[in-house]
């Protein structure tokens, strides 16, 4: 009583290790692992609103670029039509100052060849005028249509400069966009980029926190079986050591009349009332390096347990690794094992036939649900109990 005390006891803590260990796995929680979820979600926030905000400033931008590219087009125009009138002018400048020529010749015609020849020698219009001023003889009216011209080529080459000029700083200005442009693209390329990485650390977060709560539902799933088989396991424990004082007998249930025979093998099924079967011959468990020696049938605790064929029961009764147990021989070296019942039918010496009760399902000792390890032996060694199924 007091051993199977301490090995629930010992269960329970190594259950509880085991819990914890799981759980603080490379010494990160769930809820450390959800509250980088949050920062990490609130980080990608603020830069794609960051990212927003750029995305506004750059389409202003370009507004503006199309706005400015419009006006250097209007502004061209107006510097051709502007040059078209400047040539213009300089024409009619050209033809005055021509025609003027010719009537000044004809006036001095045979006259003052001295002022004529200064007249004709003139470099340019300016030089020309000056030179005028002192010939008083030249007509007004030419004097002021030469002017005139001069002035209008003037007024032409002044709007064409300050044309230019505003060509110009449009120019400047579109330069400047066009790199404004370029910086706020390389600023939106940069924020995609922390957006991204932002990203990937919320899947890998993420990963981790399924992780982390799949082991935790493993743990506590463990757990609770553990508990329930531990639970059981005293249960069965103390009813096995309270008959057993009272009668000598493992027994705490009358057994039920009639044998139970399946099959048409030299066996039948020793556990007709399975669920399934949980374990097979040979197999090799997580838990158990060694094969399994038997075929393990997973029932509810209480469905009862019969005689695979006619035979003595050698053994009935409690084992540390079995539990409640039951061995019958068969004669010719041939044995069967029944392991684990919650109680059991029969006691050692008993003549038992071929499909008689000899026990019921449980899980005391080594197991950890409600099974029947149902064991077959020739000459000591197990063997496949399928063969005589
Ligand atoms: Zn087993």
């Amino acid at each position: 009583m007091k051993r199977r005390m301490r090995k629930v006891t010992a269960l329970v803590l190594s259950v509880g290790m085991m819990l914890s260990m799981t759980i603080t796995s490379g010494a990160v929680t769930i809820d450390e692992a959800q509250k980088k979820a949050d920062e990490l979600q609130s980080q990608k926030s603020a830069a794609q609103a960051e990212k927003d905000t750029l995305a506004v400033k750059l389409n202003s931008i370009i507004d503006q670029m199309n706005k400015t590219q419009e006006e250097l087009s209007a502004k061209e125009t107006e510097i051709s039509t502007a040059e078209e009138e400047l040539v213009q002018a300089k024409v009619d400048e050209d033809d005055q100052y021509n025609s003027m020529k010719k009537r000044i010749k004809f006036m001095y015609e045979g006259g003052n060849t001295q002022f004529l020849e200064i007249l004709m020698s003139s470099s340019n219009i300016g030089d020309l005028l000056n030179k005028a001023e002192y010939v008083s003889k030249l007509s007004s009216y030419d004097r002021d249509m030469l002017v005139a011209f001069q002035e209008t080529v003037k007024a032409v080459e002044e709007k064409e400069a300050k044309l230019k000029d505003e060509y110009e700083k449009l120019n400047t200005l579109q330069t400047s966009l066009v790199s404004q442009q370029t910086e706020a693209q390389n600023l939106i390329s940069s924020k995609e980029a922390q957006i991204a990485e932002i990203q990937d650390q919320i899947t890998d977060n993420a990963n981790l926190l399924a992780d982390l709560k799949a082991k935790a539902e493993e743990a506590k799933r463990l757990q609770e079986e553990q508990a329930a088989a531990a639970a059981a396991a005293a249960a069965a424990a103390k009813k096995n050591n309270s008959t057993s004082s009272s009668n000598g007998s493992s027994s705490s249930r009358p057994a039920s009349s009639g044998n139970v025979v399946s099959g048409s093998g030299y066996f039948t099924h020793p556990c007709p009332g399975m669920t399934y079967q949980s374990s097979y011959f040979g197999e090799v468990r997580s838990f158990d390096p060694r094969p399994h020696k038997g075929n393990d049938y997973a029932a509810p605790t209480g469905t009862p347990t019969y005689a695979a064929a006619a035979g003595t029961v050698i053994t009935a009764g409690w084992s540390n690794s079995a539990g409640n147990w039951v061995v019958i021989s068969h004669g010719n070296g041939l044995v069967t094992k029944y392991m684990h019942h919650s109680s059991i039918c029969v006691s050692a010496g008993q003549r038992v036939e071929k499909g008689q009760q000899i026990g019921y399902v449980g899980s005391t000792g080594y197991s950890t649900g409600a099974h029947l390890h149902f064991q077959v032996e020739l000459n000591g060694t197990p063997v496949n109990p399928n063969n005589y199924m």
